[in-house]
């Protein structure tokens, strides 16, 4: 299977790929992203590693998804360091190469921030975007989509799973919610089928 089979990907996205040099959808991209793209937007929860394609599958959901002719937040990634948010931002803006006036913005703490997010798309620690969000630097009227990865590292970290949490409830009701985890403890499960509530499930 090519990417051009995979129904709903635009030709800018389909540049983007190519100019990352994949030839062919990963296992998770082939099974996830029909099921990403469907519309209704429907949630999703996928077990799968690092290392798997997962970051792509989510970015192409996220660009399909975005008005890149409105300059507000209409896509949040939640990752559980700054480190993982930095790193996803870059493969956004890469895939989104093809995208003129996509914006990609990491929200992790800087003191020199000035002004509203303008940025689409919103990579950050949950701690960060919810202090942006309540000094309402980050207006999340037109926010759709909403990633979570790698969950179980995030539960694993003190405090950062509640704080998940209390984003989900500072942003819109109807949201596709978008989960990925290495791995499935009960812990985590409970926890992914509460933030992700009726979502497909796909494992590798
Ligand atoms: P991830 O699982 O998102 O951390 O991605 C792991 C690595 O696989 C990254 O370096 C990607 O650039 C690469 N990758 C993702 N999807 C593909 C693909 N369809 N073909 C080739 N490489 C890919």
């Amino acid at each position: 299977k090519t990417f051009e089979e995979i129904p709903g990907l635009s030709q800018e996205l389909l540049k983007g790929i190519l100019n990352m040099n994949f030839r062919k959808p990963s296992k998770i991209q082939e099974r996830a992203l029909p099921l990403l793209l469907r519309d209704p937007p429907q949630n999703l929860i996928g077990q799968s590693q690092s290392g798997t394609g997962k970051t792509a599958a989510f970015t192409l959901n996220i660009l399909t998804r975005i008005d890149i002719s409105l300059q507000q937040p209409q896509a949040l990634v939640l990752a559980p360091s700054r480190e993982l948010a930095r790193q996803i931002q870059g493969v956004i803006k890469h895939m989104g190469s093809f995208m003129p006036g996509l914006e990609t913005v990491a929200a992790i703490p800087d003191p020199t921030r000035r002004g509203k997010i303008t940025a689409q798309v919103v990579v950050g620690t949950p701690g960060t975007v919810q202090d942006w969000i309540k000094k309402r630097v980050m207006d999340v009227s037109k926010m759709k989509v909403m990633v979570l990865d790698e969950a179980d590292n995030m539960l694993d970290q003190q405090g950062l799973g509640d704080q998940c949490r209390r984003v989900r409830t500072l942003l819109p009701r109807n949201m596709q919610i978008v989960l990925f985890s290495a791995t499935f403890p009960d812990q985590v499960l409970d926890f992914a089928k509460s933030f992700a509530p009726d979502a497909n499930m796909i494992t590798l």
